[in-house]
Parts: C-alpha cells; structure tokens; sequence
C-alpha cells in the first residue's frame, strides 16, 4: 500500500521504516530540512538499534523516501499516519498545536478519499477535533476518514516492538477505513483490537498511566525497603512471579523520566479533571516518582556531607537505555540539581553526549569520552542509567581511579555484597547500604 507518515522522529521514523520494511511504499513526510537532508544523504538523525540497516534496505528497494512536502505525502499515498509531537503546554495539558497544524495542511492538498491516521499520544476527544479542522480546510471536499491508531513501542528496542507488537489498536467509524487499517498491518500478524476512537485514543493514556504506576508501586515499596532493611529486588521478585502482576516494570530507581510518561500523566490527570472526574491516584504517582529522586540526592548529601568543590563522576545520561534520547531524562536533572550545589560533575553517556551538551542547566559539568575517564579521581560515582556498559565495566579499574569508592546506584545494576567485598560503599535503592569488607 501507499502510505505516508507526517512526523520523522522516533515514532515516524521507525513506523515508516517497518512498514517499507513488510512491503508498503512509504514517504516520511518532515517539516524539519536538516532532518530530510540528512535522511536523503543515507544518515540516521536519532540511534535506535537496529533502525540504520531497516532504513538503508527500504531505501535501497525504492519502498521508503523523505520529503518535506506535505503535498507530496498526501498525494503518495492512501493513508496519511500522523506522528508529530504531543508535548506538555506551560498550563500542564497537552500542546496539540502541531497536530492542527498538520490537520490543516492536510486538509489544504486534499483532492480525493483518505484516511488520517493519529498516531500521536493525543487527550481523548482529538479525533473529533482533527475531523472538524480538516472539513473545516478542505475547500475541494474531498472524503475523508479520521482514525486513532496509538503508538506502544519503546525506545530502545523499537525496531522490534514495531515488528511484532503485543496489540494494535484501531479507533475508526467508517468499515472503509477499518478494512484499510487492516490491510496495512496485515503481515505484521498480531492481534487487532477495533475500537470507537475515544477509546482508543483514551487506551494510550490508561496504558502508560498504568506503567507509571507500576514503576511508583514498587519505588514507593523501595522506601519502605530502605526503611526496614528488607530487599527491594526479593520483594520485587516474589511479587512478580505471580503472573497476574508480572516483574515486568517493578524495577526500583530515581524515578521513571522520557517523553512520555511525564508528559502522559500529566495529560491524562488533565483531561480526567476536564471532564470532572479527576484521577487523584495519578497525582500520587507523579509525587512518588520526585520524591524518588529527592530521596536520592540525600543519600548522595548524607554520605559526601557537602557537594561544593566534590569531584562527581556520573554514568548515564539518557532516560533509559540503548537510546540517545534525553528528554525528561532524571539524569539530566541529577547533574543539574548537583552542579547547582557546586559539584564538579564528568559524565559519560554511550549515546546521549551529543544531545545532552547542548542542555543548558547541565553546561558546566565536564563532558568525557568514556565511563573510566568519568571516575579518574571522583569522591564519587553516580549510576544514573541501566547501560550494559556500565553493568560490565571492569569495577576494579573503577575502584583504583577513584579517590574515595563510593557508588551511588540508582538503578541497582550490582549486587550490594559483591560491591563490599570489592571494596566499595555501595548505595543502591531499596537495599542497605553496604560498606567495604
Ligand atoms: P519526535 O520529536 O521525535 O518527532 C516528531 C517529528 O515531527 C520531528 O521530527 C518534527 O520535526 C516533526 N514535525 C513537527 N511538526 C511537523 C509538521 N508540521 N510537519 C511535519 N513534521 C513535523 O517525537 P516522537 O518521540 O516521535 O513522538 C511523536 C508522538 O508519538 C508524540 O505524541 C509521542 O507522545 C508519541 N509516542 C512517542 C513514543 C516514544 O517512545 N518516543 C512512543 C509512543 C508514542
């Protein structure tokens, strides 16, 4: 099939990719040049891995090109995927002024019958808002249907979640639409579920609400570790094994960050307030997952007493890992809230450094080329995100460059008794604090 996708980011450009990849011709469709130039001259603007080889075949087969024409998009193709940002305004709802935008253009070139496809993370409702804009520009008159198609894949492993997805969801009216809906995830041969597009729309936001909660259940259950000097990786373990809970998102650490679930929790106690039902519980959620940070950097004050002039190594930049993805990262803030209490700060990112430098609250920390760079002469070392790298790092050579072997773990990668023997003072989340044997 012809399909476009307006929007080339993380979303897009995967989405894109994988559907040139099962045999539809795409056009990725972006209002950015630098992003079109650098995707015409065979170069990836963001890392996910395995996307480059996905990108470079379709490519090579004629099945996927760029373009910042939206013309061009909507004349390619019989269904128009939309996946442009959805961030959070200053009033705390959800910015929808890129998807008008979109609406709107799309609806300037409409000549003939096409579907467009939300597959931004929208409020419930857009789909009704989305179809009003476009009949409201379409001059020609052309037929249209609107369907909400929402988006589940995670970075880091998106190529993969793209390819096999645990569910599609397809919020549509019209059997049209339905029927080519279909037809585009057909090789993908995973469950559909057919649904109104407010609920559609309104699964996106329950899901992650849901995700987030669990990521808070079981930091909130890592206080109350730290308090009592129970395992938070035990409990975690013994409550996950019961299938009806699953271990899956009961990882303790600083706290869930990114793209989107910050922004997603947000929206979604927005719009339950709108509509006169607010979700108090997801406020507690987002309260939770701050103290989790703050709860943190105490750890980190209690042991050093004062941060001014000490020499803090920090590994991890990015929300999570196997991306370059640094938006809401907690990491991120980490740095800042230490440089702020007058630090000196290295750190090291396998993918993030490129972004990351150009943040301005974390300007003034040092920027290095390797995790050992980053702990040469440290007092201490904060581990801010789960990268391999770091999980396999050779803790003895860590253990002789640093000044004084102390760890703050935020993301539990080691075992606290093996941290002691090797001679460290290990701080990890929702596990006692061990000190060196
Ligand atoms: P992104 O910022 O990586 O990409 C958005 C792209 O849209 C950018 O390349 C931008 O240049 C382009 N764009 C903006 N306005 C445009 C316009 N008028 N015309 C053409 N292109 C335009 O964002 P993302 O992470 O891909 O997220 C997109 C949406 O998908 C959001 O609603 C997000 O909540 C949702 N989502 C994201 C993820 C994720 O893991 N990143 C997962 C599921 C859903």
């Amino acid at each position: 099939m012809d399909l476009s996708i307006v929007g080339s980011g993380y979303v897009g450009l995967v989405t894109g990719a994988c559907f040139a990849d099962v045999g539809h011709n795409v056009t990725c469709v972006d209002n950015d040049p630098r992003k079109i130039d650098m995707l015409r001259a065979g170069k990836v603007p963001i890392y996910e891995p395995g996307l480059e080889e996905v990108i470079h075949r379709n490519v090579s087969a004629h099945r996927l090109r760029f373009t910042g024409s939206i013309q061009e998009g909507v004349d390619n193709s019989e269904v128009i995927f939309i996946a442009v940002p959805t961030p959070q305004s200053a009033q705390g709802d959800v910015d929808l002024s890129f998807i008008e935008k979109v609406a709107r253009e799309i609806a300037g070139v409409l000549s003939d019958y096409r579907v467009i496809v939300d597959k931004s993370t929208v409020p419930v409702k857009t789909g009704e808002k989305v179809a009003e804009s476009i009949k409201r520009y379409n001059k020609r008159g052309a037929e249209f249907d609107v369907v909400s198609n929402p988006e589940f894949l995670r970075e880091g492993c998106a190529v993969g979640d793209l390819m096999k997805p645990d569910r599609i969801v397809i919020g549509a009216q019209s059997e049209r639409a339905i029927a080519l809906m279909k037809k585009i995830y057909e090789p993908f041969m995973a469950p559909i579920l057919v649904t109104d597009i407010n609920s559609a729309e309104l699964i996106k936001h329950a899901a992650n609400s849901f995700l987030a909660l669990k990521i808070s259940y079981i930091n909130a259950v890592s206080a109350i570790c730290d308090a009592s000097g129970a395992d938070v990786e035990k409990v975690a373990d013994g409550i996950g094994m019961d299938h009806r809970i699953g271990r899956t998102f009961l990882n303790a650490g600083i706290g869930y960050g990114g793209s989107c679930f910050p922004k997603d929790i947000a929206a979604f106690i927005h719009i339950s307030e709108q509509l006169g039902v607010p979700f108090q519980l997801l406020k507690e959620v987002q309260r939770i997952n701050a103290t989790q940070k703050e709860r943190f950097l105490k750890a980190i004050r209690d042991t050093l007493w004062v941060l001014r002039e000490k020499k803090i190594a920090v590994w991890g930049l990015t929300f999570k890992p196997n991306t370059d993805d640094i938006r809401s990262s907690v990491a991120i803030d980490l740095i800042a809230d230490m440089l702020r209490e007058g630090a000196q700060v290295s750190v090291y990112d396998p993918k993030g450094m490129d972004k990351a430098r150009e943040v301005k609250p974390i300007a003034d920390a040092r920027f290095v080329s390797s995790a050992l760079d980053a702990v040469e002469g440290a007092e201490a070392l904060v581990i801010a995100t789960e990268w391999d790298e770091f999980a396999n790092v050779d803790l003895a050579v860590v253990k002789e460059k640093m000044t004084t072997p102390i760890i703050f773990d935020g993301r539990n990668l080691f075992d606290p008794q093996t941290m002691a023997q090797l001679g460290f003072h290990y701080h990890s989340i929702g596990r006692a604090p061990v000190v060196p044997r």
